[in-house]
């Protein structure tokens, strides 16, 4: 079982913490104004009341989407060594606040400091790499009919952006969402989930300090009702969202009212496939640490099911039970907890009861399985669980538990491990370990996933393109792909002198 750090006088800690949210209030137009109503945001480490927080209802879009097409036409002309010293800026006000940023992140997510501290560094990467874009964004000439004019495309901002992530990444769903946004010259409203809002306003405070220009980027708070209202806005031109499959249906649907484009990054249920020949210790190391402590599970992209061959399967489920021995769950603002809380009840409540259903069920309960209890039982403390000689078909293996759960399945041979790999309705993310070169390229190819990393995880850098298929959604995050989603390509023809168009259908040609 894990190790339990003390947890002290948690709740305590926690309210001194909670000295450095920010007021609470949405970010629009440059201006810090109060909301239409109020949340109260309940601490997942100890289920006490943490701040209350924006909660944004219509008026509160209507008024940031106005501000944000109001800045546009400015923004869009800034030039481009203006519009990338403003990334820049935001990539450092990140990196400075990086430890502002754990502790909230720590306080409204649960996520452990370090772990939280990496991903706004992640963020701050994202606002680099995309800054570095800004006045490389270039267009194309086409070969056109001979004689006949000059024919060529360029890259246009779409306006008004509508940026809607998930919780469980809040600080580097920004920098995904809103530098290439920017960057390619969009002005944007952030609506960030009424999971995590403060995380989102403390970005917003420094868009404010390094001098964003008001209205370029518009940070409001609240939920489901709110990113509905947004969605179908008629003032939004594009849409990126991050969030379950079953949401990113309805935001389509919403958008589908103004014909309004979208990004999907939805849900995973990510196949790690481990052969025989694989690097075993390698396997053992990250396999269960990364599908149920990293985030306390909560992530898309993350392996929660574990797919061994038949013939080292004791073997690995041992080495993953062993690599689980040491995690420090507890406190997430204690800098040696690697572990968390999950986000909040609803959560906790959803994870406990597919752990119930999996004990029901043929799979084998290897470690885990119970809500911590004693100083911990107030918090949404899971530890990490794991399922042996999961049916493949079962329930666990096909839905998306967003915890601490992993699912270990075995297979014999080549076919089988990509067949079961591919079972899912997800296509988001798959990892295979194996040493045979030829091998790791055919199962890598034949995996139905947007995302494989072999013999390793892809450290996810913002140069490389992120993004599922299916019921995974659609569209891409990061490198080139991802700043292309932020343009619509206008073609543009000048006719190198008059020419009447043929009325037989025929080519045209050089009018002499
Ligand atoms: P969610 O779908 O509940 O909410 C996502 C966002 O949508 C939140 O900001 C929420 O307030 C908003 N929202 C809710 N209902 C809405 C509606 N009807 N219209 C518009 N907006 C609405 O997801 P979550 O619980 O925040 O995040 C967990 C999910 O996100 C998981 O399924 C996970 O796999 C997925 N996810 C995907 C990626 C990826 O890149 N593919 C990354 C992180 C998380």
């Amino acid at each position: 079982m894990p190790i339990s750090d003390e947890p002290g006088d948690m709740e305590a800690g926690h309210r001194l913490a909670a000295k450095v949210l920010p007021s609470g209030l949405n970010f629009i137009d440059g201006e810090w104004v109060d909301g239409s109503a109020t949340g109260i945001l309940i601490d997942p480490s100890t289920g006490g009341e943490l701040a209350t927080f924006a909660l944004a209802h219509e008026a509160d879009v209507d008024a940031a989407v106005a501000a944000a097409r109001e800045a546009f036409p400015k923004w869009r002309s800034v030039s481009p060594d203006a519009r990338r010293t403003v990334l820049v800026r935001l990539a450092a006000g990140l990196r400075a606040e990086a430890d502002t940023f754990a502790t909230i992140l720590a306080l409204e997510g649960g996520q452990p400091t370090a772990f939280a501290r990496a991903g706004v560094m992640k963020a701050a990467d994202y606002f680099e790499y995309y800054a570095g874009w800004v006045d490389k964004l270039t267009g194309l000439v086409h070969p056109t009919y001979p004689g006949t004019g000059f024919d060529y495309s360029v890259p246009q901002p779409f306006g008004v952006v509508a940026a809607i992530p998930s919780w469980n990444g809040p600080i580097t769903g920004i920098g995904r969402k809103v530098a290439p946004a920017l960057a390619a010259g969009n002005c944007v409203v952030l609506k960030s989930s009424e999971t995590v809002p403060f995380s989102a306003l403390h970005f917003a405070a420094i868009c404010s300090e390094v001098g964003v220009p008001s209205g370029v980027v518009n940070c409001i708070t609240g939920g489901a009702q709110s990113g509905s209202y947004l969605a179908s806005h008629p003032g939004v031109d594009k849409i990126t969202f991050t969030g379950g499959s079953r949401t990113g249906r309805a935001v389509m649907t919403s958008a589908a009212s103004e014909l309004t484009p979208v990004t999907l990054e939805l849900g995973g249920k990510s196949a790690n496939v481990v052969f025989a020949d694989a690097d075993l210790d390698a396997v053992g190391a990250i396999a269960g640490i990364n599908a149920t402590v990293r985030n306390s599970g909560q992530g898309c992209l993350l392996p929660s099911r574990l797919l061994i061959e038949d013939s080292v399967y004791d073997e690995v489920v041992e080495r993953v039970l062993d690599s689980l021995a040491d995690v420090r769950i507890g406190d997430p603002l204690n800098a040696s907890t690697t572990m968390g809380p999950v986000v909040n009840e609803a959560s906790c409540t959803r994870i406990l009861s597919m752990i119930d259903a999996a004990k029901d069920s043929s799979a084998t309960l290897l470690i885990g399985g119970e809500r911590l209890e004693g100083d911990y039982r107030s918090g949404y403390f899971i530890p990490p669980t794991v399922f042996g000689d999961v049916d493949p078909a079962s329930a666990l293996a096909q839905e998306e538990v967003f915890g601490p759960v992993l699912a270990v399945s075995r297979f014999h041979g080549e076919d089988e491990a990509i067949a079961m790999a591919n079972s899912t309705r997800y296509s988001l993310a798959g990892y295979v370990f194996t040493r045979d070169f030829h091998r790791a390229h055919r199962v890598a190819e034949q995996m139905d996933a947007g995302y494989v990393s072999v013999n390793g995880v892809n450290p996810m850098a913002p140069t490389a393109p992120f993004g599922g298929f299916g019921e995974s959604g659609f569209g891409k995050e990061g490198g080139l792909e991802g700043l292309t989603e932020f343009v619509k390509t206008k073609n543009i023809y000048m006719a190198m002198q008059f020419s009447v168009p043929p009325l037989d259908g025929g080519s045209p040609t050089r009018a002499n």
